[in-house]
């Protein structure tokens, strides 16, 4: 568009080699560590390039190594990151170079069939809104491509600090999605089964959207604490007692009106199912990544007539969502920040990732400082 000329987006370049950027990759399955990449120089009509000033890594970026995803080779990692737009691309109205912008961990394209029956993180097929460090280069380098760009950038606004902006990119969407999709009455009760980061932040969901008795199902003594921090009122050790039996005697044997599922693992699956009341919601945001099927408990279910309903999910995108959670932001709503337990440089994110694998020292989410 006129007015958005500028000399560094002119066509030029031709035969030059490009200019070269640091980039945290899979080498192959297994096999991570820094490497030297072209920096991505042409944005296309459509897409954006952004410089990275933060970003976090997510425990999805440890599965991806270990092979969740198959064999990648020297794929850049991440999906967590915002940044100032460095290059723009000629069709892309609402921001402009210079800004300051988070970008989903899903990129959804807004044109396909799935996004245009409203599916948008089913962009093209099931899981396909999930572009970064899947099916083209994340953002743990100094420099990513953003497809899409225009609905996919979004303005941080000018009192939100970037490192607080970074938890809109996975952690609050996803948290926030737990409790949006299991519909809570207001005054209702819910019980959320695991207190890692997005746990949490579907604790944090749970209560802006009018939940009456919050429970935390945890273990771990510094999450239960995030647990009380963040809004639950009850938090249960499942290595204590019995998850289940605790929360039926918290709800007068009735049950919660809704549960989240924030693990990924069967038995906590069950539980939720379990811990429901009939007419209730199980919402599920935990990665499944192990065996062919997730067993439903028979009887807990109703024999299938329960009116039970499961509802999944993967982080919804976009930037009108990201407005809306920056927006939480702004005005102080929520604070995901208390969430960043440790701190790295770029140079030295390969310490930050290791830790993550195993959540060493503590570890809730690591942040990475460009
Ligand atoms: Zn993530
Ligand atoms: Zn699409």
């Amino acid at each position: 568009m006129e007015g958005k000329m500028s000399a560094k987006a002119g066509a030029g370049g031709g035969g030059k080699a490009g200019k070269m950027m640091r980039a945290f990759v899979m080498h192959g399955i297994g096999s991570a560590g820094f490497m030297e990449k072209p920096a991505p120089e042409e944005p296309g009509g459509n897409g954006a390039i952004v410089k990275t000033t933060r970003a976090l890594v997510c425990t999805s970026d440890t599965h991806t190594l270990a092979g969740a995803i198959g064999e990648r080779k020297d794929l850049t990692l991440g999906h967590e990151a915002v940044g100032i737009v460095y290059k723009l691309g000629r069709e892309v109205k609402g921001v402009k170079e210079g800004d300051r912008v988070a970008v989903n961990a899903i990129t959804p394209c807004y044109k396909c069939e799935n996004c245009l029956r409203g599916y948008t993180s089913q962009c093209t097929e099931m899981l396909g809104g999930w572009k970064f460090a899947n099916i083209k280069d994340g953002v743990f380098a100094e420099y990513f491509a953003v497809n899409d760009a225009e609905a996919n950038l979004a303005r941080i606004p000018d009192q939100v600090k970037d490192e607080a902006a970074v938890y809109t990119c996975d952690m609050m969407s996803t948290g926030f999605m737990g409790a949006e999709h299991a519909n809570i009455p207001i005054g209702g009760s819910v019980a959320i089964f695991a207190q890692g980061p997005v746990g949490l932040m579907a604790t944090v969901g749970a209560r802006l959207l009018g939940a009456g008795l919050v429970i935390a199902v945890e273990a771990v003594e510094k999450r239960q604490e995030l647990a009380r921090h963040f809004g639950a009122d009850v938090v249960v050790d499942f290595q204590k007692k019995d998850a289940v039996e605790e929360i039926l005697a918290l709800t007068g044997g009735e049950g919660v009106d809704s549960s989240i599922e924030a693990l990924g693992a069967e038995p906590s699956f069950e539980w939720c199912v379990r811990a429901t009341r009939p007419g209730g919601t199980i919402s599920n945001v935990g990665y499944h990544g192990d065996g062919e099927f997730v067993r439903i408990p028979r009887l807990a279910w109703g024999v299938g007539m329960g009116d039970k309903t499961i509802r999944t999910g993967l982080c919804p995108g976009g930037k009108e969502r990201m407005k809306r959670l920056l927006r939480l932001l702004e005005m102080g709503r929520v604070d995901p920040t208390p969430l960043t337990t440790h701190t790295f440089k770029f140079e030295e994110m390969d310490k930050g990732f290791e830790m993550m694998k195993t959540k060493a020292d503590g570890m809730i989410k690591p942040l990475i400082v460009f």
